[in-house]
């Protein structure tokens, strides 16, 4: 299949008010091209210097550009100028360098906490537990270059439905927490990007804003 075929059917496999960010993390600019000739305006990628090339030899202004890997502090200065929401925030360092970066840059950055549910440990994010604690013993609300418009996740990489299922319902719980206390009146927070590939289906039922989808549009990474 091709990758506007394989956009066309994802596509239709999601509800509009549900924002499909194609992951191109690994393909060439060429076939970024492609899905954008196709209509795609959002991209996600994983890695900073890729996104960076990529950016700059696409350099089309209406791409919204979404980061979605591990993002160290040393990497954050590079992607401001133009990144539209970073999607893997796991720690206050982490937030306090995007703010810093993006009031030196005259721009408001959209975030996400990353929120770990995954029974592997390779994966990142914050536990439910310290991401309330790092919400009550900061003044995020003084980080005014940001803006925590909601909480991402990745599910267990498994074949057993019921247990990505109740992992996204886990997400969901707490982002209405979080939506019912801390961002009590903060009319910004509406995302909960979780879904990619294998467990988007899944992730839409259980509440889904955003999905990421790599490899069902693209084919395999090399
Ligand atoms: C690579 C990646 C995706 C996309 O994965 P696919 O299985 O190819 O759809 C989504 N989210 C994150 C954080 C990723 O790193």
């Amino acid at each position: 299949m091709s990758i506007v075929a394989n956009l066309q059917q994802v596509k239709s496999d999601i509800p509009s008010n549900v924002k499909l960010v194609a992951v191109s993390k690994f393909h060439p600019e060429e076939e970024i091209e492609i899905a954008y000739t196709a209509g795609c305006r959002v991209f996600g990628e994983s890695r900073m210097q890729e996104l960076d090339r990529k950016q700059k030899n696409l350099s089309k202004d209406d791409i919204e550009w979404h980061f979605i890997g591990t993002l160290q502090t040393n990497k954050v200065k590079a992607i401001i100028p133009y990144v539209h929401t970073i999607h893997s925030v796991d720690s206050w360092k982490l937030l306090c360098e995007i703010n810093k970066q993006a009031l030196a840059a005259g721009r408001i950055v959209n975030c996400l906490l990353e929120i770990h549910v995954a029974k592997e440990d390779t994966k990142h994010g914050f536990s439910i537990e310290e991401c309330r604690s790092l919400l009550t013993e900061n003044d995020w609300e003084d980080l005014k270059a940001i803006q925590i418009i909601g909480i991402m996740s990745m599910a267990t990489y498994t074949d057993d439905t019921s247990v990505i299922r109740s992992e996204f319902k886990t997400v969901k719980n707490f982002f209405n927490e979080l939506k019912d206390s801390k961002f009590k009146e903060k009319d910004y927070f509406t995302e909960i990007s979780m879904g990619m590939s294998n467990d988007y289906h899944i992730a839409i039922e259980e509440g889904a804003t955003i999905v990421r989808i790599g490899s069902l549009i693209f084919g395999e990474r090399k």
